[in-house]
C-alpha cells in the first residue's frame, strides 16, 4: 500500500516568513490544531516546495548521521516561527528579541558571495543543518522591518493561517476563496436557512 499523500504546504502569505507560521494547521482550535513540520526532513521538504531551495539531498543525509544537531535545529525553527507569529499578531517584545538574536546568528553564519555575472554579491546562506534557520531567520528580519499594516489573519473561528492582504481595496477576509471563505459562505447561507 503506498504511504498517505504528505499535506501540501500552503503559499497564501505573501511572505515566506507568513507561509512557515502557516504550516500551523488550525492554530486557533487546539483540538484540531496539526503542526506540519513535525521532522526535520518535513522542514526540508518546506525549504524546496515553499522557500524554492535547491536539492536538499545532502542535508538530508547529514540529519540522518547526526539526528540529535537535526532535532534542535528543527526545535528552533519551530521557536522561530512561532516568535514570528507572536511578534506580528500579538506584539510580543519577547518574541520580538528572539527574532533579533536569531538574525543575529544568522548574518555570523552567512557570506557575502559573488554574484556569477559579477555585478554584485548576494548573502549565502550555510549549506549544514543550519541552512533552513538561517534563511528563515533572514526571512523573519525582513517581514518585521517591513510595513505590517496589511498582516492580517484568516476570519475563519479555528483556521488561523495569516498573510499580508495586498488586495487592491484591502479587504481579503480568507487564506483562500475556496478553502475558508467558501466553507463559511456555505456555513452562513445554511444558518439562514434555518430562520
Ligand atoms: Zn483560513
Amino acid at each position: 500500500m503506498d504511504a498517505p499523500a504528505k499535506p501540501a504546504f500552503p503559499k497564501v502569505a505573501g511572505h515566506l516568513a507568513l507561509d512557515l507560521v502557516d504550516t500551523v494547521h488550525w492554530r486557533l482550535d487546539d483540538a484540531r490544531s496539526i503542526d506540519t513540520l513535525p521532522t526535520f526532513d518535513e522542514l526540508l521538504r518546506w525549504s524546496t516546495e515553499i522557500a524554492g531551495c535547491a536539492d536538499l539531498g545532502d542535508l538530508r543525509a547529514a540529519a540522518v548521521e547526526v539526528p540529535d544537531v537535526a532535532a534542535r535545529e528543527l526545535a528552533a525553527v519551530i521557536r522561530l516561527r512561532e516568535a514570528i507569529y507572536e511578534a506580528v499578531f500579538q506584539g510580543s517584545d519577547t518574541a520580538v528579541d528572539l527574532v533579533a538574536t536569531e538574525y543575529a546568528g544568522a548574518v555570523q553564519r552567512s557570506s557575502l558571495v559573488r554574484d556569477p555575472d559579477q555585478s554584485s554579491w548576494t548573502w549565502s546562506v550555510p549549506t549544514g543543518l543550519t541552512g533552513p534557520r538561517t534563511l528563515i531567520a533572514r526571512e523573519a528580519q525582513d517581514l518585521l522591518t517591513s510595513d505590517l499594516s496589511r498582516a492580517r489573519q484568516c476570519g475563519d473561528d479555528a483556521c488561523g493561517w495569516v498573510y499580508l492582504d495586498t488586495s487592491p481595496r484591502h479587504n481579503r477576509i480568507w487564506c483562500t476563496a475556496a478553502g475558508c471563505g467558501n466553507r463559511n459562505r456555505v456555513a452562513r447561507h445554511q444558518a439562514r436557512k434555518q430562520h
